[in-house]
């Protein structure tokens, strides 16, 4: 089979790999249909993130059954399902927990596409069959009726997307349980996580503040119903939100989240900070009882929860900067600068 390895800074290319086989009960084996960039992926373009060379890439997608093995019943060749990046078995205590971001029964950090930060690495999406060794526990089956542009909409429901929703889907009992005037989000956007995240808080029908620096992200911020900010208002002047959301992985501003969040409220911040420490406002914290939320996403847990918001018809759509023809990755994958889809035609 080809997939597209990452070959050295500024350069990807389709290298010939065996095809996977399957070889025990539980597996199953997917063909991508439509593979999103990861915003990870961006910045090891854009060298913001410095990967080693040498992986194949790809860990967002939807793809289409072509085999299983006998102990498999949750899906079928044909179906089209999401896969989620992380690999997990779906029955460890972990993954009972629902904490399938942690699965004990593959190394910390099992996943796709990223072999150097990966416990185990699983292969590129961007390939023409891909191994999935859970596939009950992994494999979230979409409606059969979706068709291609759905697909191109919904292809980053296997990392970026779920890492949006857990920043507010589990908070809206507690938005709603506030005065309508009250239920407001912030967004500190720097990338399609802001802009997910965005647009939930706005289909759940909170009020959404979205602060970027990137014109077109602020106009898609407002596809979704926020109000968009193209610098964030000093931090005395901001009237503090229940909810806030810090996507720029920049300390000064995650600081200035953390005072924008009211008392009592919650900060999620999904960036990655490679430095060693990162300052934070602890007393203000402490004084206003801000609870702050980071880590890993656990995407296969919440993809259900989140299909529920999109058939109720939250739309996607917006987020993706480009679509690409998949024979056209290779040049295409050096040049991203958005949530780029690539698709099978
Ligand atoms: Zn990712
Ligand atoms: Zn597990």
């Amino acid at each position: 089979m080809r997939q597209l390895v990452f070959e050295e800074t500024g350069r990807y290319g389709w290298h010939e790999a065996p095809d996977p086989a399957i070889t025990t009960a539980d597996q199953a084996l997917v063909r991508p249909l439509a593979v999103a960039c990861c915003d990870l992926d961006v910045a090891v373009v854009d060298g913001r993130v410095p990967l080693t060379p040498g992986y194949a890439v790809g860990h967002e997608g939807v793809a289409e059954v072509v085999a299983v093995g006998d102990g498999v019943s949750t899906v079928g060749v044909g179906d089209r399902v999401v896969v989620p990046f992380q690999i997990n078995c779906g029955k460890c205590h972990a993954c009972r927990r629902g904490r399938t971001g942690s699965c004990t029964s593959v190394p910390l950090m099992a996943m796709y596409g990223m072999r150097p930060l990966a416990g185990l690495d699983g292969g590129g999406f961007m390939a023409d069959l891909v191994s999935v060794p859970y596939a009950d526990a992994m494999l979230v089956a979409l409606p059969a009726n979706l068709d291609p542009a759905d697909l191109i909409a919904v292809a980053s429901l296997s990392d970026n997307i779920p890492d949006a929703w857990r920043t507010v889907g589990p908070f809206k009992d507690d938005l709603f349980g506030l005065e309508p005037a009250d239920r407001r989000v912030l967004v500190v956007g720097r990338s399609s996580i802001g802009l997910y995240a965005a647009a939930f808080a706005a289909a759940l029908g909170a009020h959404v503040d979205y602060v970027d620096i990137d014109v077109q992200r602020l106009a898609v911020a407002e596809k979704f119903g926020a109000s968009a900010h193209d610098r964030p208002k000093p931090a005395k002047e901001w009237d503090p939100y229940p909810v806030t959301v810090h996507t720029s992985a920049d300390p000064s501003v995650l600081a200035a989240a953390l005072r924008a969040t009211w008392p009592d409220g919650v900060c999620t911040d999904t960036g990655i900070y490679y430095q060693p420490t990162v300052e934070m406002p602890l007393l203000s914290m402490y004084t206003r009882g801000v609870r702050f939320v980071t880590g890993r996403v656990n995407a296969r847990a919440v993809i259900p929860e989140i299909l529920g918001v999109l058939a109720a018809g939250c739309d996607l759509s917006p987020a993706v900067d480009r679509v690409v023809a998949w024979d056209d990755a290779a040049s295409a994958w050096p040049a991203m600068t958005g949530k780029t889809v690539f698709a099978r035609t």
